[in-house]
């Protein structure tokens, strides 16, 4: 089977020649172990975080040691006690086709057939829509009737966001590059979508942003950071509140690039920039599954998916995450 692993750090956007796939046999399990075939995996824009050299939340990737990341797959052997053959299990044993190890190893779980596709375990119903749904209900404290601003609104944090906050009874802008993506985000319910592609300067931004929201916005869902961060500072009212869940516009920034220039509102306006991550807010889990099925089931959250084929594909589809070239969620299909 194959797996891919970091070639070399890479600097900047990364590189097709930053990845090495190589083949492997997974060997058969021994006591304790599980053989699991993956039949999908998730590239994620943390993951270029995780290529750095640096103390993080998750340690740096190791180069020539196989990637890690979300991944689902069915248990072909088991020597382990609470798993059969045939049994679903959700890992962090991804980039690769085939693993064998124990399942504590690789955080791996035994997931129930929910009636979902099992892609979904990796976008709406899994860590994105976790990511989704604590920021936006806890971290950001949504109340209804608030007008939320969300960027990054087409992918799969962004488009769960938008969904979450109509479902909320809020008012939603969202931002997004391209008009295809503004009228998925558009569909999916936002009432205000902005191209940012065509507001390509920092006034540009904010003027959209002005017209959509003429009294100001309450919330915003920051994924990309830089210009729209700064503009939905401008924009805030008094007491807003920021759930800082990523900057992806800054992952290959290659020098410490200038914060906002208006960070001095946070003062006057009194807001609330909160940076989260989602592995702080597991207890939410529960709560977030029963909701989102029920959502899902009445047709109140929909999910989009940009679905690349086969093992070799991964490297392409990672990079793809910072051209855009996803609608929803990114995934590789890998059987
Ligand atoms: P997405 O599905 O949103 O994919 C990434 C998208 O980012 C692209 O499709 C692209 O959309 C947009 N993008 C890429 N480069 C830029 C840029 N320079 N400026 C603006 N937008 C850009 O990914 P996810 O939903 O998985 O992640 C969204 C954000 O949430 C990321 O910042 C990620 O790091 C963060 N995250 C944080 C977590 C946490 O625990 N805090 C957990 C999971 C995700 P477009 O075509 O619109 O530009």
């Amino acid at each position: 089977s194959k797996e891919w692993s970091l070639a070399n750090r890479p600097v900047g956007m990364p590189k097709l020649s930053d990845f090495g796939m190589r083949e492997t046999d997974a060997p058969e399990p021994g006591n304790g172990e599980i053989q699991v075939r993956n039949s999908w995996m998730s590239v994620d824009p943390y993951m270029r975080g995780r290529m750095y050299d640096r103390e993080s939340y998750v340690p740096p990737f190791q180069i020539g040691e196989t990637l890690q990341g979300g991944a689902v797959g069915t248990v072909v052997a088991s020597k382990h006690p609470d798993y059969a053959e045939g049994d679903l299990v959700v890992s962090m044993a991804g980039w690769r086709e085939a693993w064998t190890a124990a399942p504590e190893s690789v955080m791996a779980n035994k997931v129930p057939k929910t009636g979902l596709p099992d892609s979904a375990l990796l976008g709406v119903a899994g860590m994105p829509g976790l990511t989704a749904y604590a920021g936006i209900l806890r971290v950001a404290e949504l109340k209804e009737g608030d007008t939320v601003f969300v960027s990054g609104a087409a992918g799969a944090v962004g488009s769960t966001v938008v969904q979450i906050a109509k479902i909320k009874g809020c008012t939603v802008i969202g931002s997004a590059g391209g008009t295809e993506k503004c009228k998925l985000v558009k569909e999916l319910g936002a009432d205000h979508v902005i191209d940012y592609k065509q507001h390509d300067t920092y006034d540009s931004l904010l003027g959209a942003l002005r017209a959509a929201a003429p009294k100001g916005i309450d919330v915003y869902f920051d994924n990309v950071g830089g210009d729209h961060l700064q503009a939905a500072i401008e924009c805030a009212r008094p007491m807003g509140r920021f759930a800082i869940c990523g900057m992806i516009s800054q992952y290959n920034d290659t020098e410490p690039r200038p914060g906002p220039n208006n960070i001095i509102q946070v003062v006057g306006k009194q807001l609330t920039l909160r940076g989260f991550i989602v592995s702080s807010h597991v207890d939410l889990q529960p709560q977030f599954l029963q909701d989102m099925a029920g959502w899902i089931q009445s047709g109140k959250m929909k999910f989009e998916e940009t679905v690349m084929e086969g093992i070799e594909t991964a490297p392409e589809a990672f990079l793809g995450l910072f051209q855009g070239r996803n609608k929803g969620k990114m995934l590789v299909k890998l059987t």
